[in-house]
């Protein structure tokens, strides 16, 4: 991992960003006075980017269904800035939680949650993987978006994020399931950018490469998705951090990214360009 890390960064190696390490940090900035949902936000992405709102001024409503490590990382924060509420993102009551959590205003959601798949290719793809996979990487989006999409038509502003993936803009980045889930966000996104757009609720997606995660990737995945992946991992340029996934995620959800709607911006170290 290390090794494609500083590939992709030039022979820089990137800061490790200790849990904690903010603590001191939280100054008003882009957030300041917006409340934002992110999900995933135990860990990578989900987590870096529930940080970087945080530590910008923002209120964050911190989702995730690991609720020791969402615990752990919200104590990090000045009490009810991160504000934990442990959730199934495929859960309808456990969104109605979050959806209370946030209370009378939710300027933002990041929809990162996401699970990979085995690597299986379509013959070998068992219902149950199938299930999962869309369950709670393009369901979950969809249900969470749903439900906070009244607020925001009620207000007449707000900003959706989804995490897509390489795998949702092209067809030899994953598995089966994963990269249908993932070219489900990207269909979504679209779809609901042009729906909402004129309403003031802008619509984006991030599509990450290869990023430094807990999501399961080699070295992480099982014997037999490893040898699948062989000719995948040829491909990754190199491999991101989770900050710089955070980076581009609060790019499009804060007042910085006012003239941006529908996008699916490929946040990748230029593997889209191969
Ligand atoms: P991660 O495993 O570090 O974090 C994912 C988080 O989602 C975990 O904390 C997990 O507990 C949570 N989660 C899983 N199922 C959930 C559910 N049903 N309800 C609520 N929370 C749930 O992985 P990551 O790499 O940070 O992944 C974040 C997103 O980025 C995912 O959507 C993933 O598909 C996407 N992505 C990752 C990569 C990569 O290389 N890491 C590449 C492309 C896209």
């Amino acid at each position: 991992v290390d090794d494609l890390v500083l590939k992709v960064n030039g022979g820089v190696m990137p800061e490790e960003t200790e849990s904690g390490a903010w603590t001191e940090q939280v100054t008003a900035g882009r957030f300041s006075g917006r409340t934002i949902i992110v999900t995933g936000a135990a860990s990578g992405i989900g987590r870096a980017t529930a940080s970087r709102i945080a530590r910008e001024g923002g209120t964050v409503v911190a989702v995730d269904i690991s609720a020791d490590k969402l615990q752990e990382f919200a104590g990090t924060f000045p009490e009810g800035q991160v504000v934990p509420v442990a959730a199934d993102v495929t859960k309808q009551d456990d969104l109605d939680r979050v959806i209370a959590a946030a209370g009378d205003r939710i300027d933002g959601l990041a929809n990162v949650a996401g699970v990979n798949d085995d690597f299986s290719p379509l013959h070998e793809t068992s219902d149950q993987i199938w299930d999962r996979v869309i369950g709670i990487n393009l369901t979950g989006v969809f249900k969470l978006t749903r439900a906070v999409l009244p607020k925001m038509l009620e207000a007449g502003r707000g900003s959706v994020v989804n995490v897509a993936s390489e795998a949702g803009i092209r067809g030899n980045a994953s598995g089966n399931a994963y990269t249908v889930s993932k070219h489900g966000v990207v269909g979504l996104t679209r779809s609901a950018a042009f729906m909402y757009g004129p309403k003031g609720i802008r619509v984006n997606a991030v599509a990450p490469g290869g990023v430094a995660t807990g999501i399961p990737f080699p070295p992480n995945v099982s014997e037999a998705g490893s040898a699948r992946l062989a000719p995948f991992q040829q491909m990754i340029p190199g491999l991101a951090t989770a900050e710089q996934l955070a980076a581009s995620i609060t790019f499009l959800l804060s007042e910085d990214g006012t003239n941006i709607n529908g996008v699916v911006l490929p946040s990748d170290g230029g593997w889209s360009v191969q």
